[in-house]
């Protein structure tokens, strides 16, 4: 892991310090004396974490930590802050003014590596959904995401073995979530899996289980892979966080819990899912806005076209069969001209209801284009896909188009196409065009039909 750590202190000696440690790390070391300087590397260069001195003559770590939160430009930039002595009003000052961790001086390199290497990882990723959802904002497809919205309280699950300790915690962290507490390790993944938690806080205590194990699975399980882990540990038991942190235990507490510090630490990271949150959910959003057609809220061309590939890569390795239907509407010109293009619209927002009920969950429908649309069926043979389509023939034939705006209904009807997959080196241009050309063939053969291409 490369990144850029600013190191500020007044003291030169703290400095070249922890200058040495982090450039035996292979971290990119800046320094500044004092506030001012901190300041101005900040808006002038990429930092990607800082190491702040509370106590410093002029301006101290606190106002330094508060300038920096508060410029758009320097707020999203990690801050942990080195306290000379070990005071909870101190860490609960850093923290109201911003401060994302905290660190007591004589500084330990355990604890320094795993915050400092902690803290770089979670800015990546937010760097990385940043950046996307700044793309999607400048091509213009949603509103910018806002992202520094006051607290919202956390969901806290506390897998904790021991009845005294449930309480203590659970009692501390009230103030800032709601917590549900649970005794059995193994039951407390399926709770993780099965709920929405904004943080899991593991307490090391159990007489005859490895949390170390839970932290792995929450980690290898696709529903709580996301959230964060809070392990509450030992003192003097430096191999096992090292460990833990190697797993993807995000932070990590010492027995016996200072109140404050634990609010603090669940704090940091309840803020930073629900900020990672609501960047993933704007970067599906476009996702979603970018393959869906607004018209029908069916599928768009391109996405037909990405993943009608992979569609027939898979039935080509599997040796299975796959179908497309393509259906046009017939005389639809007609409708605009009639009634409008209001009303055409109407017609195309009902065939597509139209094809979604009657097209299985597995099957793929988009809207092709204009009056086009294109069922992608695996698993699904000539015969098949007949049936399909004449069903889908006739569900559009069957029932007039209501159109509000004239008060009227309409009778509609749909040419449609079908071709199947060849087993060898069939593409899926090759696969559109046969069944393209098939489509062709029910508009000459009169309309309102269903034309299989030759196999
Ligand atoms: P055919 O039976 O040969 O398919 O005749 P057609 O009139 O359906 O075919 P043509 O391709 O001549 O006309 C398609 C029409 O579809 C022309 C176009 O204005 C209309 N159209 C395409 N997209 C939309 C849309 O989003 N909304 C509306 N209302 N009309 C559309
Ligand atoms: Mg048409
Ligand atoms: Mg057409």
């Amino acid at each position: 892991m490369t990144a850029r750590i600013l190191v500020v202190d007044d003291v030169p000696a703290n400095v070249k310090l922890l200058e040495a440690r982090l450039v035996a790390e292979y971290f990119d070391v800046l320094t500044a004396p004092d506030g001012n300087a901190a300041l101005a590397t900040c808006e002038k260069t990429p930092v990607d974490l800082v190491l702040l001195d509370v106590m410093m003559p002029g301006m101290d770590g606190f106002e330094v930590c508060e300038r920096l939160k508060a410029n758009s430009r320097t707020a999203h930039i990690p801050v942990v802050m080195i306290t000379a002595l070990d005071q909870p009003s101190d860490r609960v000052r850093g923290l109201k003014a911003g401060a994302d961790d905290f660190l007591t001086k004589p500084v330990n390199d355990l604890q320094l590596m795993s915050r400092v290497k902690s803290l770089v990882r979670l800015k990546n990723v937010s760097d990385e959904l940043r950046l996307r959802a700044q793309t999607a904002q400048t091509i213009g497809l949603q509103e910018t995401a806002r992202v520094d919205r006051p607290d919202e309280p956390g969901s806290v699950l506390l897998v904790d073995g021991r009845a005294s300790s449930q309480e203590r915690l659970t009692r501390a962290l009230k103030p800032i979530a709601d917590v549900a507490v649970i005794s059995d390790p193994q039951a407390a993944l399926f709770e993780a899996a099965e709920s929405s938690f904004d943080l899991i806080i593991v307490n090391a205590n159990f007489d005859d289980y490895d949390p170390l194990r839970l932290c792995s699975q929450l980690r290898s399980l696709e529903r709580t892979r996301f959230i964060p882990i809070l392990l509450v540990t030992e003192q003097g038991n430096d191999e096992r966080i090292v460990r833990a942190l190697e797993l993807g235990v995000t932070d990590y507490i010492m027995r016996p819990v200072d109140p404050n510090e634990l609010v603090a630490r669940s704090l940091t990271q309840i803020r930073r899912k629900h900020c990672n949150d609501r960047l993933r959910a704007s970067v599906q959003q476009t996702i979603e806005l970018a393959v869906t057609d607004d018209l029908t809220g069916l599928h768009n061309r391109r996405y037909l076209e990405n993943h009608l590939k992979l569609l027939i890569d898979r039935a080509t390795t599997r040796g299975r069969p796959l179908s497309i239907c393509i259906t046009d509407i017939d005389r639809f010109k007609r409708v605009n001209d009639t009634y409008g293009h209001d009303a055409g619209d109407d017609v195309l927002r009902e065939f597509a209801n139209r094809v979604r009920a009657t097209v299985r969950g597995a099957d793929l429908a988009c809207r092709f284009g204009g009056e086009e649309f294109v069922v992608v069926m695996p698993d699904t043979t000539p015969e098949m896909a007949a049936i399909v389509a004449e069903r889908l023939r006739l569900a559009v034939e069957s029932r007039g188009f209501d159109i509000p705006q004239a008060a009227t209904v309409l009778n509609v009807t749909a040419s449609l196409g079908i071709a199947t997959l060849r087993p060898d080196g069939d593409t899926a241009e090759a696969l559109l065009k046969r069944a393209d050309m098939a489509l062709y063939q029910a508009k000459n053969g009169g309309r309102n039909r269903v034309v299989a291409a030759a196999a």
